[in-house]
């Protein structure tokens, strides 16, 4: 199996490779293609099986094409919560990295550091944030951060998140974004409470599990 053959366009292709990937890994593999299919995806994946990649890649793909409208100033198409600062800011990275050739902003928002320099880069125009709850509330709450022309939700870790006791801010950050949007939940364990989360977010999820 390529990166090739996953449908990912030449600009993501180049970025990848200058990375040193030659071959995507089994959620890649996975959870790429059901993903551009637009399908809502419930996947098993602990850290180090390349799952940032697996929803980062098809996002850009969307992202990027010639369908998702051009506006002057970008909107938050897609929406990425993360348990902590440390992983918001890999994600940040990884990003960074594999739309180096596109035309796409992103944005991090956490806690724990001045929020005047995040509401301002969110003036500015984003099509990307991730985010960890706590903070994103605090945006919500003094409305500089508008999610109603969110896309793609993706909650990561999502096992953790539940147990650093984020379920409200997530049900909260859920309702604002559009009922219309696809939605993608990576977490380490399938337990009950993960399968609730499921139930009540996703539409006829596809399952990976690695
Ligand atoms: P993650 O599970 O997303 O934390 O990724 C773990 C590590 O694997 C990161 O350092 C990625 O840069 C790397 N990685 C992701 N996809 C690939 C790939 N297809 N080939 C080689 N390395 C990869």
């Amino acid at each position: 199996m390529s990166f090739i053959k996953l449908g990912l366009n030449s600009n993501i292709l180049k970025a990848i490779e200058e990375q040193g990937y030659t071959k995507p890994t089994l959620i890649q593999e996975q959870a790429i293609p059901k993903i551009l299919e637009k399908k809502d995806l419930l996947a098993a994946a602990q850290t180090g099986t390349g799952k940032t990649a697996a929803f980062t890649l098809p996002l850009l793909e969307f992202m990027s094409s010639k369908s998702h409208k051009k506006e002057q100033k970008a909107y938050i198409k897609a929406l990425i919560l993360v348990p902590t600062r440390e992983l918001a800011l890999q994600v940040f990275e990884n990003i960074q990295s594999y739309s180096k050739y596109l035309h796409l902003k992103t944005a991090v928002i956490f806690g724990g550091v001045g929020i005047n320099p995040q509401k301002a880069s969110l003036r500015k125009g984003v099509d990307i944030v991730i985010a960890t709850p706590g903070r994103l509330i605090d945006h919500m709450s003094q409305n500089t951060i508008d999610l109603s022309r969110v896309d793609f939700l993706v909650l990561d870790e999502a096992d953790r998140m539940l147990d650093m006791g984020f379920i409200h801010d997530i049900k909260r950050v859920v309702s604002k974004v559009p009922s219309q949007r696809q939605t993608l939940l990576f977490s380490a364990t399938f337990s009950d409470e993960i399968k609730k989360l499921s139930n009540s977010f996703l539409t006829n999820p596809q399952t990976v599990e690695v």
